[in-house]
């Protein structure tokens, strides 16, 4: 999988491909994230990116050209599944998407700020807008992150055990049962015995009523998807 993720601000999610599971993706050669400066783009010598919007009101928009040539020099080098723009008004992400992004080749990321961009690269160029959730960002660069991480750990051998992406909160429409590990006891606090047990079919039993029982409690509307 191939992420280019174009910016005004590399610097500020460089360190989060850096690390973990992301990293270790990077190493096995099953991604390749790159943050592609948009001020290499900018047109004037005051290196412009943003102008006053038509119409009055507060606030800058990101200009046509430089987002435009920008997509376009990379297009010539890729042929991209999605050119995705992180937007408050997108889809919101869920684990349904993010499952299904993690099979994508290649696609563009592109991190707005300010009031956002100018509409047209929108209607014309953009083929996905994602929002990773109802709150406003002072820019796309941390959503990026967001979403680049959560399809990145589905890739098939990103994660050492094969199993442990599927049994993670809201596959299947559920949250994961609570996780313990040692010490049995700590000031009082017990592990429950029935993980300690050795009983695997009870086992397995308990953490399913656990995963209903939460998601009942926590995430009701996800057992109206059975
Ligand atoms: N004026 C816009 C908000 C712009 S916020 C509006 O009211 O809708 C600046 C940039 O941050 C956006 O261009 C977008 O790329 C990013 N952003 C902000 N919130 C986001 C969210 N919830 N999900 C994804 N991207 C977001």
């Amino acid at each position: 999988m191939q992420i280019d993720i174009i910016t005004i601000f590399p610097e500020l999610i460089e360190g989060c491909f850096n690390h973990s599971i992301v990293n270790r993706a990077k190493n096995k050669n099953l991604v390749k994230i790159n943050l592609i400066n948009l001020k290499d783009y900018a047109l004037t010598k005051y290196k412009s990116l943003d102008d006053y919007a038509f119409g009055g009101g507060a606030g800058m928009v990101m200009s046509i050209e430089p987002i435009f040539n920008c997509i376009n020099d990379l297009k010539l080098k890729c042929a991209y599944d999605e050119i995705i723009y992180m937007s408050p008004d997108g889809e919101l992400l869920d684990q349904k998407m993010s499952n299904n992004f993690s099979s994508i080749n290649n696609m563009i990321l592109l991190c707005g700020h300010y009031k956002g961009i100018d509409e047209r690269i929108r209607t014309h160029l953009i083929t996905k807008e994602i929002s990773i959730g109802d709150y406003v960002l002072s820019g796309g660069e941390l959503a990026a992150a967001v979403f680049t991480d959560s399809i990145v750990r589905l890739i098939p051998g990103v994660l050492g055990d094969e199993t442990s992406a599927l049994s993670d909160s809201f596959q299947n429409d559920l949250i994961s049962p609570p996780v313990f590990t040692r010490p049995r006891e700590f000031n009082g606090w017990k592990v429950p015995d029935i993980l300690l047990s050795g009983n695997e079919k009870e086992i397995v039993k308990w953490k399913l009523d656990q995963s209903i029982s939460r998601t009942k409690k926590r995430r009701p509307k996800l057992l109206d998807n059975e």
